[in-house]
């Protein structure tokens, strides 16, 4: 993991190291290069930093943009552009590298599901925009969803005024389409229901209406970002904040052209739109592109090696914790990287890890646990860790590994 290989790398390395630690007061991860800000806004506040051993949860501030992202940012910050020319440029460059006809720069994943909607309503017919949410009775405006696909963001998809028509078996999804339906809904990380991807794509296809595949959280594997779009999924929608380390307030929508096109009638700074408040900066759209050039520029298996090594790390401190086994989990969709999870017989060992979770958090620096700990049905594609610790490790920076497995093996074997 760290380059030794040169000075700079060295220190760079020892520098995140420190920070991580908390013996510097400087952000862990950042470049040896980058000049620091002349105040630090967090403590000025009084905003705990925390260490982050979830995952992308948006709660959490989800993920730390690269270097690379940040420095594209703050030059971003620099220089009036004008925005259309931005967002139509970025939006190029992106497809390109994404291989895909079309794409914009939203406000975040769930900006993606409102604008991809809207697009599917107002197709053909832009005076229509000033008609959503609630004068849509001359519009389309039925979803077709599985009923095992309704999740936490459906009213991203309802702030457009449309109206969820569920269905459960092939037949009936064949039986639901009427005048009115305006698109077909799939939540790609879903963990129920009976219809495939490649199903749901044919049989929408059949009947004219286009397909929006949520898929927020599911990169890595990185061809994740051509997958759907090439499967035939009309739309497709990533968060930019989360495994595409990109800015937190920044997301895509991949996809056909045309729908692209109507996608951004309802964006800002198009006034008078559902969408006028999921407003982008450039200092957003041009972090997003180059998180896009980021993601590209890494390897699965390297990704997937440094959780590994993380993970074990942590579980070789607290081998001698008694009835203590790990076992590496990754979930199959979303956050599809190696997560620790340790299970112990919390009468022997005098703590739950609830319990845990709380030292950890209340401790210096203050720790986040996966909050799949201690409860039991996990999330997102989690096990149930009702009587388990679960370590988020890839949000983590370089050295916080040793710190989160030093507190952890004190909260586990102290009284
Ligand atoms: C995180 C998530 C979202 C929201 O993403 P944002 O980029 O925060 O808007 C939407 N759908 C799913 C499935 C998610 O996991």
């Amino acid at each position: 993991m760290a380059n030794f290989g040169t000075r700079r790398g060295f220190f760079a390395w020892t520098k995140n190291a420190l920070a991580a630690a908390g013996v510097l007061n400087v952000a862990p991860g950042q470049a040896v290069a980058a000049t620091l800000p002349a105040t630090d806004y967090y403590d000025k506040l009084g905003v705990a930093k925390i260490i982050n051993a979830a995952g992308t949860y948006t709660a959490l501030t989800a993920s730390i943009m690269p270097p690379s992202v940040q420095a594209a940012v703050a030059g971003a910050a620099r220089h009036p552009v004008r925005l259309a020319e931005l967002q139509k440029r970025a939006g190029e460059y992106i497809a390109g590298r994404l291989k895909c006809e079309a794409a914009l720069v939203t406000s975040g994943a769930s900006g993606s599901l409102t604008l991809g909607t809207a697009a599917c309503m107002i197709l053909g017919n832009r005076a229509a925009t000033r008609l959503l949410p609630l004068e849509v009775s001359t519009l389309k405006n039925e979803v077709i969803i599985q009923k095992a696909h309704r999740f936490g963001y459906d009213q991203a998809i309802r702030n457009c005024g449309t109206r969820f028509v569920e269905v459960e078996t092939l037949a009936q999804y064949e039986a639901a389409f009427t005048d009115r339906t305006v698109m077909c809904m799939f939540y790609n990380a879903a963990e129920g229901g009976q219809i495939t991807r490649e199903q749901w794509i044919a049989v929408a296809h059949r009947h004219g209406v286009p397909c929006l595949n949520d898929a927020a959280a599911d990169v890595p594997p990185i061809s994740n970002l051509w997958n759907y779009t090439g499967m035939g999924f009309d739309l497709v929608a990533f968060s930019g904040g989360k495994g595409l380390r990109g800015p937190q307030n920044a997301g895509l929508l991949l996809g056909r052209k045309d729908l692209i096109e109507a996608a951004t009638w309802n964006n800002s700074p198009n006034s008078d739109t559902v969408g006028r408040g999921l407003k982008v900066a450039k200092e957003q759209i041009v972090g997003m592109v180059a998180a896009v050039d980021w993601i590209l520029a890494q390897s699965d298996d390297s990704m997937r090696a440094e959780c590994r090594q993380r993970a074990e790390r942590i579980a070789a401190l607290l081998r001698d914790v008694p009835t203590l086994s790990h076992e590496i989990f990754m979930p199959p969709v979303a956050n599809a990287v190696p997560h620790l999870v340790l299970r112990y017989d919390a009468a022997t060992v005098g703590k739950t890890p609830l319990q845990v979770s709380e030292i950890l958090r209340s401790g210096s620096p203050s720790i986040e646990l996966n909050p799949s700990t201690g409860r039991k049905s996990g999330s997102a594609g989690l096990p149930d860790a009702e009587d388990a610790i679960v370590v988020g490790v890839w949000m983590l920076q370089p050295g916080e590994d040793m710190i989160v497995a030093r507190r952890l093996r004190d909260a586990l074997l102290k009284a």
